[in-house]
């Protein structure tokens, strides 16, 4: 089984980014809001720091309390939109539950222009309308882990598990747009194998903890897994039952070291291309 290595692929296009920013008369800035403790939280938006310090940008935090009221957040995203030092910005999610905070309210007062996931509706109406300025992260990643392993996508039956705004819809479509024939799986799907096992590329984004072994891909099948899941003894898993599915698939992205690097380098390549104003 190949590794599809997200680490190594990352090291390429960071190096890229590097190169380019160092040809820029101002360092981008990637401005980060952090609401609430939520561990993991905390551990990504570091290694999104730690990223933009390697390639020579810098990083500015909004750090905010749990317990804030949906207006103040908005006050915090408009001294972002505001703040020349901010080439681009994301708000951290998930946002804390039960809070009153509606993710899609929140993305909307992000100024398109410094959109750094690419998740506004602005955003998505570019990709999906076939222009696409920021492309969002994870599903950008993917396609440039299998582009850089050189995985045949044109004429391919691709199924993606999973629906959501920042993974799965989008995946799809750039799965589309690079002439796969696309299959949204999703909670809802009646037999779920029955797609997957069809799939030459399965992108399995669904959350669950190592859900699919062998039984749900056919043999040969090339398998991105988007999950990650701390396990009880503190290791991560993905989606999927990597033991399992040894010998069977071609190839597969590790967890860690796969999407997530891929997501942070897309992260660092949409804030370059806003700096550059080709956003
Ligand atoms: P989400 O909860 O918004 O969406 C999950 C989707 O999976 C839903 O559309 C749901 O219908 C579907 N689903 C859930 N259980 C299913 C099942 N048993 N069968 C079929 N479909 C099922 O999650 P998300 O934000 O899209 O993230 C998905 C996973 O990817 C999470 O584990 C998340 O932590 C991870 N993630 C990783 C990265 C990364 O950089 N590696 C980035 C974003 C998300």
């Amino acid at each position: 089984m190949r590794c599809l290595d997200g680490k190594e692929v990352s090291s390429v296009i960071r190096r890229q980014i590097k190169e380019q920013v160092q040809k820029l008369d101002h360092p981008p800035g990637l401005g980060v809001i952090l609401v609430g403790e939520d561990p993991a939280s905390q551990v990504y938006v570091r290694n999104k720091f730690k990223a933009c310090k390697a390639v020579g940008m810098k990083s500015i935090e909004i750090k905010l309390p749990a317990t804030i009221c949906p207006d103040d957040l908005k006050a915090a995203m408009t001294d972002m939109n505001e703040n020349p030092d901010v080439t681009a910005y994301l708000v951290q999610l998930p946002l804390p539950r039960g809070k009153g905070f509606e993710t899609q309210q929140v993305m909307s007062w992000i100024a398109p222009y410094k959109d750094a996931d690419g998740l506004t509706v602005e955003s998505l109406g570019h990709l999906f309308a076939g222009v696409p300025k920021v492309i969002p992260c994870t599903p950008h990643g993917v396609m440039k882990i299998l582009e850089h392993y050189k995985i045949p996508v044109e004429g391919r039956r691709a199924v993606v598990i999973g629906r959501s705004q920042i993974v799965g819809y989008p995946m799809a479509h750039l799965l589309t747009d690079a002439n796969a024939t696309v299959t949204i799986c999703h909670s809802r799907t009646q037999n779920l194998y029955s797609h997957t096992r069809e799939a030459d590329i399965v992108v399995v984004a669904a959350g669950q903890p190592q859900f699919l072994g062998k039984d749900a891909f056919k043999k040969g099948a090339v398998v991105v897994d988007v999950g990650i899941h701390r396990m009880d003894n503190g290791q991560l898993c993905g989606d999927v039952d990597v033991e399992d599915l040894k010998g069977h698939i071609e190839a597969l992205t590790p967890v860690p070291g796969g999407v997530g690097p891929m997501t942070i380098t897309m992260l660092l390549q949409n804030t370059l291309k806003l700096a550059q104003g080709r956003g």
